[in-house]
């Protein structure tokens, strides 16, 4: 009966993408499914507070299932904000960037091909060995731009 209840669990949030839906415990899909329902970026303890009534009541369960949906690309840290957000495309390979409003907060993730992230990693110097690129970019989105222009 149990088994049944994961396997459904599982069904009701996979993401119809380019991607496989890659095996998923019952707490990681919850995780996954809160920050999907959420569509902006949740620090670790936002969720905890969301998935409390799932019966996930520890912080180490919430970051140890965020540790594995960040390995399987399926959820992004914005090391700005201390928070996480679902992939926008399901699952990446983890060559992104982030734009982010800095008037409400909307984040669109930005897919960088090999040749950007070769370059960005070729701005290290060489006393230091590149190995991530961590990039987000800030700005106003179409809704809040005209909002700060207006004359007060
Ligand atoms: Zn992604
Ligand atoms: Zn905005």
């Amino acid at each position: 009966m149990l088994l049944c209840y994961i396997i459904f669990m599982n069904a009701i949030h996979h993401h119809p993408g380019k991607h496989p839906a890659p095996k998923l415990s019952p707490n990681q899909s919850k995780i996954l499914g809160c920050l999907r329902n959420a569509g902006e970026p949740m620090s670790a303890y936002a969720i905890l507070d969301h998935v409390r009534n799932d019966g996930i009541a520890h912080p180490p369960t919430v970051y140890r299932a965020l540790n594995d949906l960040m390995k399987k690309g399926m959820v992004h840290r914005l090391e700005s904000r201390s928070a996480f957000i679902a992939c926008g495309d399901g699952a990446c390979d983890g060559r992104f960037a982030f734009a982010i409003c800095r008037a409400c907060d909307k984040v669109v993730e930005i897919h960088l091909s090999k040749g950007d992230q070769t370059r960005l990693l070729g701005l290290a110097p060489a006393e230091i060995v590149p190995e991530q690129v961590t990039l987000e970019i800030t700005g106003l989105c179409e809704a809040c731009a005209p909002a700060q222009a207006a004359p007060v």
